[in-house]
């Protein structure tokens, strides 16, 4: 078989936010496996404002690895962020996005590509396990991933996070989608091509705590829902016509019965507060979101890069 595979360089770009527990253990065990494999590796880490000593940490490795890329943001920017940036500064045929802190085991890294190699621009990983994170986060992760999938225009596989691989070719266009608020999974899903899932078992944490904290993950769920659908808005609609019947059948209930009381009265005063100030809720949120799109300021500030002298690359 002709060896074509000597000359693909895969980069890999891992968003590193306060990992100083777990960070020289992901470099150490990657690069080890990368090593073994036949094409060529950059990793491309992405300090999102660490306030710990991963930057140093990652910085000391540079020294013993050559093929270690070092970006980072003048503050924290936000997971979604980090990966928008890292992959601005890869060069390689395909890119992969991963946790640092070996959830998405590097092991899965082969398949992705020998699936990139029978045609597929996307491979994402889709989760058919995941150990160590608690029932709520599973819970919620489940839930989240289908009402997304129900909604949206598109389709958003489920079950899946940014753990990918993903061609030259799209990577391109998603450098061009500059987007304030990236809901980077979606924004994949929409650029289509032919994408394609490997299953794999997302492991537990290799040391430290989730970086994603409830309002983290809340934030991730609206940015998800509103940059992808507009059933929300639809809701308003759905509350408007449910109020209006129930006005209505009170009113019918009044007349033949001369039912009538005050606590009803209350009810129904609560119940069209409460719609009209979901429904402003709403509107707002969709609201804020173009004004941070039309404040037009650079998506995030890159503080420093090194580990580049040998390549071009973007100095933003
Ligand atoms: N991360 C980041 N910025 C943040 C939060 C997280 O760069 O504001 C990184 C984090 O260091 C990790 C990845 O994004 O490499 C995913 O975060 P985490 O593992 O905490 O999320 P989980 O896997 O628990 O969903
Ligand atoms: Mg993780």
């Amino acid at each position: 078989m002709e060896d074509y595979s000597r000359n693909d360089l895969i980069s890999v770009v891992l968003p590193v936010f306060n990992e100083e527990l777990g960070i020289t253990n992901t470099i150490e065990t990657l690069e080890k496996y990368v090593q073994s494999q036949p094409e060529d590796y950059e990793l491309i880490f992405v300090n999102d404002g660490s306030k710990d000593k991963s930057p140093a940490l990652i910085e000391q490795a540079q020294k013993k690895y050559d093929n270690i890329k070092f970006v980072q943001f003048s503050r924290n920017f936000g997971h979604q962020l980090a990966i928008t940036a890292g992959i601005r500064y890869t060069k390689g045929d395909a890119v992969v996005v991963m946790d640092a802190d070996l959830q998405d085991p590097p092991t899965v890294i082969p398949k992705m590509v020998e699936k990139w190699r029978e045609g597929y621009q996307v491979v994402y990983g889709k989760r058919k396990a995941r150990d160590g994170e608690t029932f709520f986060k599973k819970f919620t992760a489940k839930m989240f991933y289908r009402i997304l999938d129900s909604m949206a225009k598109i389709h958003i596989p489920v079950d899946t996070g940014d753990f990918r691989l993903m061609d030259r070719q799209v990577v391109n266009v998603l450098d061009q989608m500059n987007e304030a608020e990236p809901f980077v999974r979606g924004m994949v899903s929409w650029v289509g091509f032919k994408q394609g899932a490997v299953l794999y078992e997302r492991h537990a944490r290799n040391a430290g705590k989730t970086k994603y904290t409830l309002p983290k993950m809340m934030r991730l769920a609206m940015d998800g829902i509103t940059s992808f659908s507009d059933a929300p808005l639809k809701l308003a609609n759905v509350l408007g016509a449910t109020s209006m019947i129930l006005g209505v059948l009170y009113f019918l209930i009044t007349l033949f019965t001369g039912f009538s009381t005050l606590t009803f009265a209350v009810f129904l005063m609560l119940f069209l507060s409460g719609c009209i100030m979901i429904t402003i809720g709403i509107v707002g949120y969709y609201l804020f979101r173009v004004f941070e799109e039309s404040k037009k300021r650079p998506l995030y500030i890159v503080a420093k890069t090194s580990g580049f002298e040998n390549n071009n690359h973007p100095e933003v």
